[in-house]
């Protein structure tokens, strides 16, 4: 274990959780001169990763080809002309419009336009310490024209490797159960096990949200949320924001909402690090070329009202209201046809091709008298019913109208709550409306950044933001405050 000359148990810097947020906190902790950091982790070393390592996109404002250049793997950076086609910037203005417009009036808007001005930057910092980003098939207006290189699973890989390459540790099979102060103002970590408890001159909590915790959901985000499947790991269960919170921390945000997207029905009750590429698989995120229909043979959601990338969360949400909480994606053969579905969507297990929608309809339990007049309705408006992503490409079908038709079942898999932990700007965690001395917070466990939708691809963004942030804030003040606190406390 590796924390210069303290105590075993104690250390400058413990960061709870790591996820990206926790571990660009940790990186961002060695950088700013703590010489013992320790990332406390709930699971063990094989499942490692939390649900960053099941991401893909991150979404920051750029400008120019050189920029995106520079993010790119060698073998890519020749086609960046290719990769960019034709785009040059996403600014921080356009960013803060897309972002407030779907994600409602309440949220923390001087916190959101702080990260938004952070991100290029932010991105800059984890290029130079090895991340990398590969082209991007289809981007959509707002999307980021790269994704990360391997997916988050290998955006997690080289996290690890350089926080421990800068010689921070990871301790496994750590769940922080709670945390108080010593009499000299240090932190005092418990939880289960004779590595606890834990000493800390400064703390950063970056352990998500409460999704895995089916009771703390029953109670904020309502009963329909009791069985609900998780897009991500069974380890993020609130306990360091309970924690956090009975320490006498602010909370913010809508802790009545949460961010939902529609899946196949195969998922399981919960994903595991490892499974990214099945956890990508299970996203069905082509709506605007189809119709989405509940049970009853509703329409519920306006399809292509915005781009997918923007409303994929606003659909995954409302199909928790739908009777048996399961909605229909129809499309036609033209559909089909062109191309535009993934993969996931022609190799469903549960999927019927039908020759009518009738048809469909009586092989799902739909109502069929409904959904044919919907659809029959839909057909005989003469407009663009069904323009696919906002109407903006040619090779979409206006109408469903040609069979056979596609039927996808999907159900809504949980991703992350929205409620969290008041920070400032600074990712110091508020207490009273004054930050708390030496705690910080970063990722999903932070409120305020989502009120109704989310934009893709700010989660990592905001994590990784806040997690520099706060892991240089909490270096700073563990060397400040480190020789004063208590005999094993000699920072380096
Ligand atoms: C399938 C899927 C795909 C996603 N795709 C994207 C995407 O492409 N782009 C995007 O921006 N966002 C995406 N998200 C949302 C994404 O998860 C968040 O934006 C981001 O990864 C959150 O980072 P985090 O570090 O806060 O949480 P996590 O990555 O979940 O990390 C939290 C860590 O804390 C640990 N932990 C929890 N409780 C404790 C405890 N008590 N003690 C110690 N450790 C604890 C967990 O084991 C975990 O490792 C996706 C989520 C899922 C599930």
């Amino acid at each position: 274990m590796h924390n210069g000359q303290r105590g075993l148990d104690e250390w400058q810097v413990i960061v709870v959780g790591a996820g990206n947020a926790g571990l660009c906190a940790g990186i961002a902790a060695m950088q700013a001169g703590a010489t013992s950091v320790a990332v406390l982790e709930a699971a063990p070393k094989e499942l490692r990763g939390g649900n960053s390592s099941l991401t893909k996109t991150m979404r920051f404002s750029w400008r120019g080809r050189e920029f995106m250049a520079g993010l790119l793997r060698e073998s890519d950076r020749g086609r960046v002309d290719e990769i960019l086609a034709g785009r040059s910037e996403y600014t921080d203005e356009q960013y803060l419009e897309d972002w407030l417009r779907i994600s409602g009036d309440q949220v923390d808007v001087a916190l959101i336009e702080s990260i938004i001005r952070r991100s290029n930057g932010t991105i800059a910092w984890m290029r130079d310490f090895g991340q990398r980003w590969a082209p991007r098939p289809k981007p959509l207006p707002g999307d980021v024209p790269v994704v990360l290189d391997g997916g988050g699973e290998s955006m997690q890989h080289r996290n690890f490797t350089e926080f421990e390459r800068l010689g921070g540790t990871v301790l496994y099979d750590s769940t922080v159960t709670g945390f108080g102060r010593t009499a000299d103002g240090r932190f005092l970590l418990r939880g289960p096990g004779t590595a606890f408890p834990l000493f800390a001159d400064a703390l950063v909590l970056a352990s998500a949200g409460f999704e895995a915790n089916s009771r703390m959901r029953v109670r904020h985000l309502g009963e329909q949320w009791r069985d609900v499947k998780l897009r991500g790991v069974p380890f993020n269960d609130g306990g360091p924001l309970a924690a956090a919170i009975e320490f006498g921390a602010d909370t913010a945000g809508s802790w009545a909402e949460c961010h939902a997207t529609p899946q196949g029905m195969t998922l399981p009750d919960y994903m595991l690090p490892g499974q990214m590429h099945k956890s990508h698989g299970l996203a069905r995120y082509a709506f605007p070329w189809g119709v989405v229909v509940n049970r009853e043979g509703r329409r519920f959601f306006d399809e292509s009202g915005e781009y997918s990338n923007l409303s994929y969360v606003t659909l995954g949400q409302q199909i928790m209201n739908q009777p048996g909480r399961i909605a229909f994606q129809v499309f036609d053969h033209k559909v089909v046809e062109s191309g535009v579905l993934p993969d996931g969507y022609l190799g469903d297990p549960d999927a019927v091709i039908a020759h009518s929608i009738e048809e469909g309809a009586r092989r799902l339990g739909i109502d069929a008298e409904n959904l044919v007049a919907e659809v029959q309705r839909l057909n005989s408006d003469g407009n663009d019913s069904i323009p696919g992503e906002r109407g903006e490409t040619t090779r979409t079908p206006k109408r469903l109208d040609t069979p056979p038709f596609l039927f996808v079942p999907v159900v809504s898999g949980l991703t992350f709550t929205y409620g969290g932990l008041s920070v400032t700007t600074g990712a110091e965690v508020r207490g009273g409306g004054e930050p708390i001395s030496g705690l910080y917070a970063a990722g999903v466990i932070v409120g305020g950044l989502y009120h109704h939708g989310y934009p893709g691809g700010t989660g990592l963004m905001a994590g990784a933001v806040l997690g520099r942030a706060a892991g240089t804030a909490a270096a700073e003040h563990a060397i400040r405050t480190g020789g004063t606190n208590g005999a094993g406390n000699i920072a380096g």
